[in-house]
């Protein structure tokens, strides 16, 4: 028994997606069922039913003919009968199943498993994430659909990658197995390049994982803060390529803080054999960090991180690790231990059925429109208070506004400005001052952090225009920033201002 059973899941490991036809999706109410429903109620109601059916499932079918994004979004009727399907399709669903196994998917509580659709395999196998589990055919579906369409998304978003998996893990745990998995083919390597960004995610992503972080502080140009390639190089020569893990980029960050110069990177790593890791943390929504990463691929540009939950409008939890060679993402899923919670990865598929081709497009071009209105609000509300708009035309997400006038010297002016602003619930914005301040992180000392350098000069708000933010929530924001501007203290004028 024991060995036969060994043999069928050895059968298994590797996976394509079964043809599955109509038929075999109508498992609740087949065309026999049909047939006898007609005996209750008249016939041209029952096949007027019936063809309202095949919509759903012919929905389905070409889902799993073409394992891409539909075109227009699904209803959510069809997602719940499609995961219906899939849930009976897992061991722990089966009417007469008996699990004798220490996992065996066995859910308490009634609402957990709604919540998760009757779904508790989780995905892979204990040994690896993209394998196929051998209880759970619905389950591994989901992971492998999931896969697929997700591709499909970062190529909308308008980066040509070859593969990626959904990892269930956020952005700053997925860049350490990356960084990791590329540990084991260069084994002496101990050095990740940084070019500074201020998220402690990322400084721990290179610490917790055993790495050396050199920090590679940006530099302003105009005032924007941006790669510093000389330094890079510099560091290249000093350490020595070998001994160099990676070279470790961002796309999207807070201003006045852009993109890092990913293209120059790309081709350094090129010449010097340098892998090179990108934390696109919430780039896939804007085309001037998808543009950087299609352009580097061309000279080198090895993986490249996103998170699900910034960049397609669900729960904090996942994120997608990508690249263009299979080989080296496949190797990477194959590092990751275990089985992993498929939670993220239904989130997604559901979302991005729900969205269709036509929704997340709408998504991309509204947060666009959004960007620039938002620059022009904001604009005018710093006029208003003897501000301005900082002058950041990389970063295509993220924009600062002076506040020279204000005091923002302090930490406590800060944080006063801040909770000011987080009081009339606007979330989200931050306010840098320019106190210097160390903070230690990783056992290693920044100054200014937060400000991604360790002297910007003048202090600064931020705000956003990310996905799935409204008009609604631009104007908003200015009326209410408007007025914690007007009640706060200016250094100079200060009793000069209208309230
Ligand atoms: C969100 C983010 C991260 C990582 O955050 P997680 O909480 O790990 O998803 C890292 N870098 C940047 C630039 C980010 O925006």
């Amino acid at each position: 028994m024991r060995s036969s059973r060994r043999e069928s899941e050895k059968r298994h490991s590797t996976f394509s997606l079964p043809k599955l036809g109509a038929a075999s999706l109508s498992s609740d109410m087949d065309d026999a069922c049909y047939k006898l429903c007609e005996k209750l109620v008249p016939k041209n109601y029952i096949q007027q039913g019936q063809n309202a059916k095949s919509i759903h499932q012919s929905k389905i079918r070409h889902l799993l003919e073409q394992r891409r994004i539909p075109e227009e979004g699904w209803d959510d009727q069809t997602i719940e009968l499609f995961l219906g399907e899939l849930a009976i399709m897992d061991s722990n669903n089966f009417p007469d199943n008996c699990g004798v196994g220490e996992r065996e998917a066995r859910i308490y509580s009634s609402l957990v498993s709604k919540r998760h659709f009757r779904l508790g395999h989780g995905i892979g196998r204990s040994g690896e994430i993209t394998a196929v589990q051998p209880k759970a055919a619905g389950s591994s579906l989901i992971m492998t659909l999931t896969n697929s369409l997700a591709l499909h998304a970062i190529k909308l978003s308008g980066i040509q990658a070859s593969s990626c998996f959904v990892v269930p893990m956020a952005t700053g745990m997925s860049i350490a197995l990356s960084l990791l998995s590329l540990k084991q083919k260069r084994p002496n390597a101990k050095y990740v390049l940084w070019p500074r960004i201020d998220q402690k995610s990322c400084i721990k992503s290179i610490v917790t994982s055993g790495f050396e972080l050199v920090v590679i502080e940006n530099v302003r140009e105009g005032e924007e803060l941006r790669t510093n390639l000389e330094e890079i190089q510099r560091k290249v020569q000093e350490l020595g390529a070998g001994n160099i893990l990676c070279i470790l980029t961002t796309t999207s960050c807070f201003a006045p803080r852009v993109p890092d110069k990913l293209e120059e990177i790309g081709e350094i790593c090129k010449s010097q054999d340098i892998p090179h890791v990108v934390n696109n943390a919430y780039g896939l929504q804007c085309s001037k960090c998808t543009h950087l990463i299609q352009q580097a691929s061309r000279s080198r540009l090895d993986v490249f991180v996103q998170s699900t939950d910034k960049n397609f409008m669900v729960p904090v939890g996942g994120s997608i690790i990508a690249g263009f060679d299979d080989n080296l993402i496949r190797h990477i899923s194959k590092c990751y231990p275990g089985r992993a919670s498929s939670s993220p990865s239904t989130d997604l598929l559901i979302t991005l059925l729900s969205m269709g081709v036509k929704g997340y497009k709408d998504l991309l071009k509204e947060r666009k429109s959004n960007y620039k209105a938002l620059q022009e609000k904001l604009s005018e509300c710093a006029k208003k208070h003897g501000e301005r708009l900082l002058s950041t035309p990389h970063n295509g997400i993220s924009m600062g506004m002076s506040l020279q006038t204000f005091q923002c010297n302090t930490e406590e002016a800060v944080t006063d400005l801040g909770s000011k602003l987080f009081t009339r619930l606007v979330s989200g914005t931050r306010v840098i001052p320019t106190d210097g301040k160390k903070s230690e992180i990783c056992g290693r000392t920044f100054t200014s952090f937060g400000a991604h350098c360790d002297d910007y000069g003048s202090p600064y708000l931020t705000a956003a225009a990310a996905i799935g933010m409204t008009s609604q929530d631009i104007d908003l924001f200015i009326t209410r920033l408007d007025k914690v501007l007007t009640k706060s203290a200016k250094t100079k004028d200060s009793n000069q201002v209208d309230s």
